[in-house]
Formats: structure tokens, C-alpha cells, sequence
């Protein structure tokens, strides 16, 4: 069975397509500057390794998705015979609010409700709704899933998801923590357990997922307790761009001594902080890091703000859960960064966490990294959202079928 994977963004469409014969990928690439001018699809045929970039105007998802649709049919470039070969088609959707618990085949009504939870997530939910829709109008009779980066999260006790605000925000308004990267979350952690040959379910599990944007869960017994992201994916760690925890007063003392309107504060709290904001070099880790080394100082505390933070974290997580078995580094920066996984969990050793420096040097592989005789189990976990999306649609649509 063939499935395609999509992720649409405000003005990017990524995709995938599987065999979910051998989970093994055909093809991928991206719609890039979809309504913008000088746009392009990036395309890769994974077994032939053929790729090809082709620039022309995509004025909308409508046209992005039909470019999708053609180039996998491509007599040169593509990986179907037919369009009739994709059986499925799975979507990324950022939000699923407390109506989805787990991943969905989407009907009338579940997609009505994926694009009303677009007032919870105006960035993301209005991008991934226009792709369900473009889908059901090209290929009206391949069933469409969604999976939420929310629904990991779900199992959150009230304690760690109700915010000490007046309760009737959370049910008049749905003001509450939500967490996102759960679908990351989930994955690495599973490859973590197996790594162990351990249950999830027998496990304490802190899982770092360190990218662009970044977010930090902790696991017990297989169930997400808590994690860092909460109504909106700016509470946390400090992020590529965004800046992560911080005193809720500095908004209103913003618009009152910058007179900045609510729209600039939140453009500034989400473009222009984390990384890119205390080091003024970069939201990209590796220049961050490379102009620390080369001594900048406000790149130096960059990185040092991010790991401490990460750090605190951990130790909040462990105390949550009474225990700690394993930490999971993944995405971008955990994959890659042994600067940031050893500043990270420098000084652990209270808690049973020790890295070996030697381990520590593997990238975008999994490893073990914690020393032999460290009682807390140390990973890296590449993770592969994608994959975890089209194994949700299979489950889901050959159950229905
Ligand atoms: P992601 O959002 O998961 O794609 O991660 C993006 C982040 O990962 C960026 O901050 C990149 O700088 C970082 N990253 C990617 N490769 C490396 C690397 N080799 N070393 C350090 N950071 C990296």
C-alpha cells in the first residue's frame, strides 16, 4: 500500500510517499514560496536518487498540491504508475484541541472541526485544513488522516494542563496547555525503550526534541505527563526564534513603553528572540555556536541560556515523575549538537546522568551516549515524523476497510 504524507504550511507543502510494504520511501520534496514570488518545487526520487527542482508559479495549496500530484507521475522523475497507486493520503495537523485524542480518519465533521481549532493555532490549522481540502477535490475517493501534534499530549493530568489563570478561560476559551511534537515525542521514546529492550510502559522518560522549535516531555509509563510547549508552541525552551518561558508582564510593559500594538509584541516574542534574539548572529544553532567558539560573547550566552534551560527542565521532570530511566535527544540541534547535549547535562551526575565524551560525538544516528555505569540511559534518536504519520494512516484506513 502506498500513502502519501503532506505537511502544509503557510507557504510550504513537504512531502513523502511510502510503501508501507517495507515502511521504505519512494520520493520527497517540498513546495517552497507558495503564493510568493520566485517559487519552486524540490523533488527526490529515493530509489534512482534522481532529483530535480522546478520553478514556476504556485499561486496557491491548490496548485502546490496539483504539482505534487504530477511530478510523482512523472515519466522522468516519477515513482507511480498512476495516481490511483496512493491508497492514502496522511496529513500533519498542528492542532487537535481536546476533540482529538489520536489520529482520525478525516469525514465531513472531523474536518470542520480541524479547521474551527484553527482559532487555537491561526498559523498552522487553516494551512493543514486548505490541504485536506485540495485532496478531497483531486482525489475525492482516497481516504484522508489526520495526525495532531497534539494528541500525545492529551494524557496530561488537569495538574500539569490547567493554567493558574480564572478556570473560565480554560472551558469558556479552551486556554489551557496542549504540548505539540507529540507525534516526535512518541516515536523517539519507543525507539528508546526498544533500545533498551524495555517497555515504554515500564519506563520514566525525558524526551528532548532540540529544533528550530524545540520542546522537552516527560513519559511515564508510556503516557506523556507533562511537556514544555503549552497553548501555543512559544511556551518553553528557548527556540531558534522564539523566546520560551518568560514573565507575562514584559508584554504589557512592551506595548506600554515601546507602544507597540499586540500583533508587533507577539511577532517579536515569536521572529525575533530565542537564538536570533540574544545573539543578534543567527537562529540557526550551528553559527550560533560557531561564533561562540570564535568568543562573540552574546552568542556564547545564546547557547549557554538554551542548555541551562534545557537542563532545568530535566531536573523538573525527573522530580515530576519521581524518577528518571532514560533522556531522549532528537530533531536538529539533539541530533547534532554535542556542544548542547553535554552542556545540557553537565552537573547531572546528582540525578545518575553521566555522558561519555567519546559517545557523545555521534550525529543524526541512533547511540547510546551515556557512560557505561550511568544509572540514567542517555540517546540520540533521529526522529521521523513522517513516518509515524503514514503508519497512522495505515493502521487507521485498513481498519476501516
Ligand atoms: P530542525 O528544526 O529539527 O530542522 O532543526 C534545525 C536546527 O538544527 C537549526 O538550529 C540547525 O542549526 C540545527 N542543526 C542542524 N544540523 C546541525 C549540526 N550539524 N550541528 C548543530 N546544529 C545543527
Amino acid at each position: 500500500m502506498k500513502i502519501l504524507v503532506l505537511n502544509c504550511g503557510s507557504s510550504s507543502i513537504k512531502y513523502q510517499v511510502f510503501d508501507m510494504r517495507d515502511e521504505s520511501v519512494l520520493a520527497k520534496g517540498v513546495v517552497e514560496r507558495i503564493g510568493i514570488e520566485g517559487s519552486f518545487l524540490d523533488h527526490k526520487a529515493e530509489i534512482s536518487g534522481e532529483k530535480t527542482k522546478i520553478e514556476e508559479d504556485v499561486p496557491d495549496h491548490n496548485t502546490g498540491v496539483e504539482k505534487v500530484i504530477d511530478i510523482l507521475q512523472d515519466e522522468e522523475y516519477g515513482v507511480l504508475d498512476s495516481i490511483d497507486d496512493i491508497k492514502a493520503v496522511g496529513h500533519r495537523v498542528a492542532h487537535g484541541g481536546e476533540a482529538f485524542p489520536k489520529a482520525t480518519i478525516v469525514g465531513d465533521e472531523e474536518f470542520k472541526e480541524i479547521k474551527d481549532l484553527s482559532r487555537l493555532a491561526p498559523l498552522h490549522n487553516p494551512h493543514n485544513a486548505a490541504g485536506i481540502k485540495v485532496v478531497r477535490e483531486l482525489l475525492p475517493r482516497v481516504p484522508q488522516v489526520a495526525v495532531f501534534d497534539t494528541s500525545f499530549h492529551q494524557s496530561m493530568p488537569e495538574k500539569a494542563f490547567v493554567y493558574p489563570l480564572p478556570y473560565e478561560f480554560y472551558k469558556e476559551l479552551g486556554i489551557r496547555r496542549y504540548g505539540f511534537h507529540g507525534t516526535s515525542h512518541k516515536y523517539v521514546a519507543q525507539l528508546a525503550a526498544r533500545e533498551m529492550g524495555r517497555k515504554m510502559e515500564d519506563l520514566k522518560i525525558i524526551t528532548a526534541h532540540l529544533g528550530n522549535g524545540a520542546s522537552i516531555t516527560a513519559i511515564d509509563q508510556g503516557k506523556s505527563v507533562d511537556t514544555s510547549m503549552g497553548f501555543t508552541p512559544l511556551e518553553g525552551l528557548v527556540m531558534g526564534t522564539r523566546c520560551g518561558d518568560i514573565d507575562p508582564a514584559i508584554v504589557p510593559f512592551l506595548q506600554k513603553n515601546k507602544g507597540w500594538d499586540a500583533e508587533r509584541v507577539e511577532n517579536v516574542l515569536n521572529k525575533e528572540s530565542g537564538l536570533l534574539g540574544i545573539s543578534g548572529v543567527s537562529n540557526d544553532s550551528r553559527d550560533v555556536e560557531e561564533a561562540a567558539e570564535e568568543g562573540n560573547h552574546r552568542a556564547k550566552i545564546a547557547v549557554e541560556i538554551f542548555c541551562y534551560r534545557v537542563k532545568k527542565y530535566i531536573g523538573a521532570y525527573a522530580a515530576a515523575m519521581g524518577g528518571l530511566d532514560a533522556i531522549v535527544f532528537t530533531a536538529g540541534i539533539g541530533e547534532n549538537s554535542d556542544i548542547v547535549r553535554k552542556q545540557a547535562l553537565e552537573g547531572m551526575e546528582f540525578l545518575g546522568i553521566q555522558v561519555d565524551p567519546e559517545k557523545n560525538k555521534a550525529r543524526r544516528k541512533l547511540a547510546e551516549i551515556s557512560s557505561q555505569d550511568s544509572k540514567v540511559k542517555v540517546f540520540i534518536v533521529p526522529t521521523n515524523e513522517e513516518l509515524v504519520i503514514a503508519r497512522d494512516t495505515h493502521e487507521l484506513v485498513n481498519g476501516s476497510s
